[in-house]
């Protein structure tokens, strides 16, 4: 399970949240769109950092 995950459809690849994740959780995909590895972090910076509010945590 992922407690970060990223909603792709509202992903626009800007790598903001790759930049400052430094759990390195975060990574760009083979279509220049943000994913999570498997985790149970709550990257509340990446979060605020994302233009488009893409990056999701589960409560
Ligand atoms: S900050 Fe948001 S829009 Fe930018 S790559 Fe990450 S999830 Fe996508």
């Amino acid at each position: 399970m992922k407690k970060t995950w990223i909603d792709k459809d509202l992903c626009i690849g800007c790598m903001a949240c790759v930049e400052i994740d430094e759990s390195e959780t975060l990574f760009m995909d083979e279509d220049g769109l943000a994913e999570a590895k498997e985790n149970n972090l709550e990257l509340k910076e990446c979060q605020m950092v994302c233009p488009t509010s893409a990056v999701k945590i589960k409560e």
